[in-house]
């Protein structure tokens, strides 16, 4: 599995930075946000260095659909009843900070601070 050891995803996925783990299996981990917009805020990051959406194949399609998947079981664990938002950012213009593919999932009760 591709990992880059400057990353701190990967870092994180490796279990050699800290994070508030709410999920993890051999390809996906999943903590929460260390600056939340919203009352329940998890980032679910494949444990793969893939740097964006930009660079998402066909191949990677059953890894991002198991994300998608797990992700409503996770808001429920989280104890999330009223809804919540998938943001994927990608590249500069996509606002995207941490060059390694995050899907971001927000929900709780408004207001948010963003979002
Ligand atoms: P973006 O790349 O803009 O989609 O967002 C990156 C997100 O990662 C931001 O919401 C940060 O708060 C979050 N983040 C950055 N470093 C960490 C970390 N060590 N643990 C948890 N969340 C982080
Ligand atoms: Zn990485």
């Amino acid at each position: 599995m591709s990992s880059d050891s400057n990353c701190i995803f990967c870092r994180i996925a490796a279990g050699q930075i800290p994070a508030n783990k709410v999920y993890e299996d051999d390809e996906i981990v999943v903590f929460h946000d260390i600056h939340p917009w919203a009352p329940v805020h998890i980032l679910m990051v494949p444990k793969a260095h893939i740097v964006s959406m930009a660079d998402v194949t066909a191949e990677h399609a059953p890894l991002l659909g198991r994300m998608m998947a797990l992700s409503p079981r996770l808001m429920r664990e989280l104890g999330v009843t009223d809804g919540f938002r998938h943001v994927i950012n990608t590249g500069r213009d996509g606002s995207q900070e941490v060059m390694h593919l995050h899907m971001h999932v927000m929900g709780g009760p408004r207001p948010w601070a963003k979002g």
